[in-house]
């Protein structure tokens, strides 16, 4: 028996804050492999199958930039205050995963509103123009009430604009603070969102589409095939899994795992949210909150507190942190129609703007993140 080098937790830790990573390591548990060492895993099919090379020539990068995701420990908190006459619900904190949670935290503020009694018709104030508060704006007028959008920056200038962004929830929670009573939360979250993404996806204006992931690593350990509780719950919604050994795959690892992925490219999407909730009849507004007061003077009695890392300065909530990380856009690569992470939870994510490459963890250190993307080059079919 192979002795594991990598603990569950270590695996996860590793990973925190990843893009495809996650998932794509926990999609391991349950495949079924002989547990002996002899020879590793059933092998995903008898010839190796061919990918488009990367080609990572220094020449080619267009854009890095550094970003961060809005990230709380115990996860998103989609809650409401009262505030003297106003009621302010929150929905902010969703860390990786803001994306993959968006439409599910919408629709429990939509939820969170309708048992209150709000009037149909009211006017209701979403603060935050990026995807989480996009998304809830969408969804009230859906509901019925009258939206306006108040925000300091509009797409493409928000920190939504700088996303992978695939469907998982990474960073959205830490693990070791997963309570059942959370763990169904993101669960219907996810799902809601899955759900939505899925009707928006046959429309090419949302920049929305399946690609498959490959996850590569030379180690495949019983503490790696265990996974965790949220991928455990949504592995339902990756189809196409297999996992490849030596020899049946394009990379230069032991093994790669395939699964099937929803992409968001965050720019189109996000310009078309927007058009969507002006055509829709909503409202935006440039605007900037300076405190918690400046937010609870606007007229309407209805505020929706969508400010991703910018509640931090609005409300006192010492779980808010920012986890950096720094990307790298290469020019495009129409022919590159798959996603590929590794173990130290580097990614890169084709996209029709660019090859994106990151890594997951919050370190913010140009050589380290061009060191992490000469080892995922090491482990992937590459040219340049
Ligand atoms: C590198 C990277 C990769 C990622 N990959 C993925 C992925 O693959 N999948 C996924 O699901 N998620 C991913 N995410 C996470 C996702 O991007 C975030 O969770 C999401 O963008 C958060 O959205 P938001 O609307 O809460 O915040 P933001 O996009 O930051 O929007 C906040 C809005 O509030 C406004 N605002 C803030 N403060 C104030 C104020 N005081 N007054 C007025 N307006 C204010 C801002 O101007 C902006 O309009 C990634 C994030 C990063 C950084």
């Amino acid at each position: 028996m192979p002795r594991p080098t990598l603990t569950r937790r270590e695996a996860l830790l590793r990973l925190a804050g990843g893009a495809a990573a996650p998932s794509l390591l926990l999609a391991a548990c349950d495949v079924g492999w002989p547990r002996d060492g002899g020879g590793g895993p059933a092998g995903g099919g008898d010839a190796a199958f061919t990918l488009a090379p990367i080609n990572l020539d220094p020449d080619r990068i267009t854009r890095t930039y550094v970003c961060a995701r809005p990230y709380r420990p115990s996860g998103f908190r989609v809650e409401a205050e009262r505030m003297g006459e106003t009621l302010l619900v929150h929905n902010y904190g969703h860390g990786g995963g803001g994306f993959t949670l968006s439409w599910g935290t919408a629709a429990m503020v939509a939820d969170i509103l309708r048992d209150a009694a709000v009037p149909a018709g009211a006017a209701v104030a979403v603060a935050g123009c990026g995807v989480v508060g996009l998304t809830t704006a969408l969804v009230l007028l859906e509901r019925g009430f009258s939206v306006t959008i108040h925000a300091r920056a509009l797409p493409p200038d928000t920190t939504s604009n700088l996303a992978g962004a695939s469907f998982f929830p990474s960073t959205a929670v830490d693990p070791s603070l997963l309570t059942p009573a959370f763990a169904e939360r993101l669960e219907t979250a996810c799902r809601t969102s899955h759900a939505r993404f899925l009707d928006l996806l046959p429309d090419p204006r949302y920049g929305i589409s399946w690609k498959p992931q490959y996850f590569v690593t030379d180690e495949w350990t019983p503490e790696i095939e265990a996974g965790d509780a949220i991928y455990g719950m949504l592995r339902d919604l990756y189809p196409n899994q297999e996992l490849f050994r030596e020899g049946t795959h394009p990379f230069q690892t032991r093994f790669a795992w395939r699964e099937d992925n929803i992409f968001i490219e965050p720019t189109p999407y996000l310009t078309r949210l927007v058009a969507d909730f002006r055509e829709r009849g909503g409202n935006t507004v440039v605007r900037d909150f300076e405190s918690l007061e400046d937010l609870l003077g606007l007229d309407e009695r209805w505020i929706v507190n969508c400010t991703g890392l910018g509640a931090s300065a609005l409300v006192t909530d010492p779980e808010l942190t920012s986890n950096p990380s720094q990307t790298v856009i290469l020019a495009p690569q129409p022919d590159v129609d798959y996603a590929v992470a590794d173990i130290d939870g580097v990614y890169m994510f084709p996209r029709s703007d660019g090859i994106m490459l990151g890594r997951g963890e919050g370190v913010v250190d140009t050589m380290e993140l061009l060191e992490a993307q000469r080892r995922l080059v090491a482990r992937t079919p590459v040219t340049g």
